[in-house]
């Protein structure tokens, strides 16, 4: 029986993988040009670690974790997301007694045992950042541009920023009171899940999926005229800075994020016109999870976005440069008695830092032509009786079909000056 691979996963195949290269290139680069760098973390962490870092009461470790027990008996979890693992190794290697904050990026493979569809996988991509050990608002304003120029360095200029402060503990205590209250009437007319929850967190509420949950709830009290008095200033000095920095957005009253770690600002990126699954990205504060998961009080921000969704939306609206990864050269052997010169040629100009490839399966002069076309060759060397004899190379732009000839002794620069 034939093996596929698992539902939710997919094989990336060239040259599909040269889209996946530029979309990465983008995504460092940018990171990069504001003072990001890499942090890579293992793909699994012990079960406890997304339990406190990402919250028992959420679908994603509720429902969608792939746990599994190694032979050791320990229990194991592949990571459904990066940033507990972030805060797990900001606390083990003490990062936080070095200077602060620190600024990271990461990039790569999480898992999440959810129901496939477009643009969602079990086994998906996820670039982010996180920034430990600053209660700055610039910084909340830092990793929203950084979101933004991200998107418009894809071409995606148009996007939809929504923007919310979910208040500190204090605030958000007084805050679900008063929401309780509200809700407590109309309690059997909400939908079972919030039925049962909104006594253990009534925030939950405000971001059912079920419309006619928000119907019921209509003019509850929100979070933002509830802030307390610094957590008001926080969110409004980050509106500012957006707002001098040319960052449109929406304040999204119904923007939650329900767990005790998150803090004053939440956000999420769409895009429109790329159907159901528009949000691309979306993050905030969490200036509780890195006590949370055991280590100091530490303030932090940050964001993910997935970039299946992306590749998604620059495949819908067009957008989608891939680069070029095709060949340089490909020689054509015109003999079997060339075989080894021909060999010797490739070798010579990988050496130079052309990429180069031949046939291995030996066709004829046709059929290695149709190859070298097959994989993106921008010029073919043809190695013959000929050649050989007047130490003239015969080579061939592949686009338009012209050929010309060259001295063999010559060929590496001239090839060089017509692949710039
Ligand atoms: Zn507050
Ligand atoms: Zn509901």
């Amino acid at each position: 029986m034939e093996t596929k691979a698992p539902r939710g996963t997919y094989d990336i195949l060239p040259p599909d993988s040269a889209a996946w290269h530029y979309l990465e290139g983008v995504l460092r680069s940018t990171a990069e040009l504001y003072g990001y760098q890499e942090i890579r973390t293992p793909m699994f962490e012990h079960t406890e670690l997304f339990e406190r870092g990402v919250g028992t009461s959420t679908d994603v470790v509720s429902k969608e974790m792939y746990t599994f027990f190694d032979r050791s008996k320990r229990s194991l979890t592949l990571r459904p997301e990066n940033t507990a693992s972030c805060a797990r190794a900001f606390i083990e290697h003490r990062v936080y007694s070095g200077m602060l904050p620190v600024k990271w990026y990461y990039i790569g493979p999480m898992f999440r045992y959810d129901r496939p569809q477009t643009g969602r996988f079990r086994q998906f991509n996820q670039f982010g950042v996180e920034v430990f050990g600053s209660r700055s608002p610039y910084l909340d304003a830092e990793v929203i541009i950084l979101l933004v120029d991200i998107l418009s360095n894809l071409g995606l200029m148009e996007y939809e920023l929504h923007l919310n402060s979910v208040g500190c503990p204090k605030c958000r205590e007084v805050y679900r009171e008063k929401l309780i209250e509200h809700i407590t009437p109309v309690k059997d007319s909400l939908c079972e899940d919030c039925n049962q929850r909104y006594l253990i967190n009534p925030l939950r509420v405000l971001d059912c999926k079920q419309a006619s949950c928000h119907q019921v709830i209509e003019g509850y009290p929100t979070l933002a005229a509830n802030l307390c008095d610094s957590c008001q200033q926080h969110y409004s000095q980050v509106q500012s800075i957006l707002e001098s920095n040319g960052v449109d957005f929406t304040h999204d009253d119904n923007l939650v994020r329900g767990l005790d770690y998150y803090t004053n600002t939440a956000f999420e990126i769409h895009i429109p016109g790329i159907g159901a699954q528009s949000a691309v990205g979306g993050g905030g504060r969490y200036d509780g999870l890195v006590e949370e998961c055991g280590g100091p009080a530490t303030p932090g921000v940050g964001f993910a976005m997935g970039l299946e969704r992306l590749l998604l939306a620059l495949n819908l609206l067009n957008l989608q440069q891939t680069g070029k990864n095709g060949l340089d050269v490909f020689v054509i052997t015109a003999g079997d008695q060339f075989e080894e010169l021909s060999f010797q040629v490739v070798q010579e100009l990988r050496t130079a830092g052309i990429k180069a490839a031949k046939d291995h399966n030996g066709r004829a002069l046709k059929a290695q032509m149709k190859y070298a076309d097959r994989l993106g060759a921008a010029l073919a060397i043809i190695i013959g009786e000929d050649e050989v004899k007047s130490g003239q190379l015969t080579l061939r732009n592949m686009g338009t079909g012209e050929q010309q000839s060259l001295a063999a002794v010559d060929a590496i620069d001239r090839i060089k000056e017509m692949l710039v």
